[in-house]
């Protein structure tokens, strides 16, 4: 439930000094994880989010098998410490929604049919949750898959926008999304334009959701650069100084 309303927006800032069209700062690691076969974490201003990728490996049990695809799940976890009021552990309606969409936002781009009989397991732990964090999942596992050598056609990039004090904006923080008017997160396959994942939390009128979108496509093609740099910059690293 929205909390009561509280100013966003003071002299055209908001309240963490961003402009509208600010993304929170970005950090991304590729590989922090040995025994994943593939992994990121993923900094989103206060959010900090890891994602480990298995497979593909033998799906069990047999019966759960597809014989043309490999199967992916996708599990999104926020810990119980990442929020300020203790979230309870284990999975609720929120993390099931969450952990559906942000498969169905990565599917497309998953060359499955290269792995029948297979599982690929992506696992997403939230350690710490400041609004925007099955955007921050989804950047993490798109860059996981690939570190995972998992073929695709593209990497997915995500981010939310929103309307606070009747101003679209960009990426919203918990106190802009919990006191705010609008939240749509959306992921895309940067490059082709391609939307996997669109949500809506809130009213837009027709043009603000098209200058919203638009801000989306936008703050998509940078994260897309980052995630691809970080990529890059890990493999060409290895393999000039003879890591694994
Ligand atoms: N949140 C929380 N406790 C919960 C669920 C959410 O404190 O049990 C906070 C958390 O900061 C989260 C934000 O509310 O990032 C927004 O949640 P939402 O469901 O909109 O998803 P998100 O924006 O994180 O993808």
């Amino acid at each position: 439930m929205k909390e009561e309303k509280i100013e966003l927006i003071k002299d055209g800032k908001r309240l963490d000094g961003r402009d509208f069209e600010d993304l929170r700062p970005i950090k991304i690691e590729v590989g922090v994880l040995k025994r994943a076969d593939g992994s990121c974490y993923f900094e989103l201003g206060n959010n900090k989010a890891l994602a480990a990728v298995y497979g593909p490996r033998e799906k069990h049990p047999r019966h759960l098998q597809d014989a043309k695809t490999a199967v992916v799940t996708y599990r999104y976890n926020m810990a119980p410490f990442s929020v300020d009021d203790r979230k309870r552990p284990g999975p609720d309606r929120r993390s099931v929604e969450v952990s559906k969409v942000s498969r169905e936002s990565l599917d497309p781009v998953i060359l499955k049919e290269y792995y029948p009989k297979t599982a690929i397991d992506v696992y997403v732990e939230l350690l710490q949750s400041d609004a925007g964090t099955r955007t921050a999942g989804i950047n993490a596992a798109s860059v996981a898959l690939a570190a995972a050598g998992i073929p695709m056609r593209d990497l997915v990039s995500s981010v939310a926008v929103g309307k606070i004090d009747g101003e679209v904006v960009l990426d919203l923080n918990a106190v802009e999304d919990n006191h705010g008017e609008a939240d749509m997160p959306v992921a895309m396959v940067a490059r082709t334009d391609t939307i996997t994942m669109l949500q809506m939390d809130g009213r837009f009128t027709k043009d603000e959701f098209e200058r919203g979108l638009k801000l989306a496509k936008k703050a998509c093609h940078e994260i897309y650069e980052l995630q691809r740099t970080a990529l890059i910059e890990k493999y060409s690293k290895s393999v000039g100084e003879g890591e694994e």
